[in-house]
């Protein structure tokens, strides 16, 4: 691993872990059933680039993106496997999408036309898929009227159609009945359009979740974001997936302090007795959020020890008291494990009030990524 001229805070990403969680993936599916690896937001704050090529390497037979910047990036790497849009696009976004061979989500008229007049122009049609809201109430097109837009669209020669999807709402919760109804919706649709005779290549609704619970969303591919990644699709989750990343730290400062010390701004923490305070070169600049503070855990000396006053913007404090032998320049786990300890991103999220998803994507660009490949 590549470790030269890095700050001591840092992302260890395993890749070899990206793999084995495509494969254990892939192996929940049909042989026939495509695997779409989402790598929006920089691959859930992993790495877009070496992710994308891992997974492909791991059976992914696409990839997923939110913006047409996003998909950009990924053909300069010299990735050329087929990359879908996820979100919206402007019209001015459609000469990237366009340039780079990307396939863009359509979801309205007005954001078929601008595909559209970009595919006439440049004399080759834009790849697109069309959206149907099925009840997520976010983007698509409503079903009602998406018959109607879909046989525009095959009649469209600045475009050409690659796929019809929609995304869903609540497949990460216990219920299964309103995942049941967004699919169903979106069958009597492929139904329809079958009928009328218009050639859809591929249809697809499963997120992470979904593809885990839910065989009969499969279809003709699966769009998997979170699970690529090791980290937990749903609450109460337990599969073979292998978290890919730990974010590690150094001891910058070790100092032993009185009973009664105030610690870091607003004094919002006095040690109750003496104590042994580390401080970390690790902030909310780089993601580690300010609302740890006196809440979060950091593992040293594979311990729990416990983050005590505010979290500042590049820096933090933990009461290493418990720990024997501490020293500076030692390692510190925000996320992963050490010894026979483990924080987990969904642990995080509980302290934070949110999700995994969050927690990872929210690790800013400050922090370098290292790679183990094998
Ligand atoms: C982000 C996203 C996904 C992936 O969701 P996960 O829950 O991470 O698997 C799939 N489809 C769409 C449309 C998305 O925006």
């Amino acid at each position: 691993m590549e470790k030269e001229n890095l700050r001591p805070t840092w992302l260890e990403i395993d890749l070899p872990s990206v793999a084995a969680n495509v494969a254990l993936l892939k192996a929940r599916l049909a042989p026939a059933t495509g695997l779409m690896a989402v790598v929006k937001a920089n691959a859930y704050g992993h790495g877009a680039v070496e992710v994308s090529q891992t997974a492909l390497a791991a059976g992914a037979t696409s990839l997923g993106v939110a913006l047409p910047e996003e998909g950009a990036t990924l053909r300069r790497a010299g990735i050329g496997a087929p990359i879908l849009v996820l979100g919206p696009a402007s019209p001015d976004q459609a000469a990237v999408v366009s340039a780079a061979s990307l396939t863009q989500t359509v979801y309205s008229h007005a954001s078929l036309e601008a595909m559209s007049k970009e595919g006439v122009a440049g004399g080759r049609p834009v790849a697109i898929q069309v959206k149907v809201d099925t009840g997520m109430g976010r983007l698509g097109v409503r079903p009602d009227q998406a018959l109607a837009f879909l046989r525009r669209v095959a009649h469209d020669p600045g475009v050409r159609l690659e796929g019809v999807f929609t995304h869903l709402a609540r497949a990460d919760e216990p219920d299964p009945a309103p995942t049941r109804r967004q699919l169903a919706i979106l069958e009597r649709l492929r139904r329809e359009t079958a009928r009328a005779g218009i050639p859809v290549p591929v249809w697809h609704a499963a997120n992470s979740a979904a593809a885990w619970r839910f065989p009969e969303s499969h279809l003709d591919l699966v769009r998997v974001g979170i699970a690529v990644y090791g980290l937990d699709p749903f609450p109460g989750f337990s599969g073979d997936l292998r978290p890919a990343l730990t974010w590690k730290t150094k001891i910058a400062f070790l100092k032993e302090v009185e009973a009664g010390t105030p610690l870091s701004y607003g004094a919002l923490y006095h040690t109750p007795d003496r104590a042994r305070i580390a401080t970390l070169p690790v902030g909310y600049a780089d993601g580690y959020a300010r609302s740890l503070t006196n809440t979060g855990l950091v593992l040293v000396g594979g311990r729990r020890v416990p983050v005590v006053g505010r979290v500042c913007m590049d820096q933090l404090l933990v009461d290493v008291t418990a720990v024997r032998d501490v020293r500076e320049g030692d390692e510190a786990v925000l996320l992963g494990n050490q010894g026979d300890e483990r924080i987990t991103a969904s642990e995080m999220a509980g302290w934070r009030g949110t999700v995994n998803y969050e927690v990872v994507c929210a690790i800013s660009s400050r922090v370098p990524r290292t790679y183990r490949k094998r």
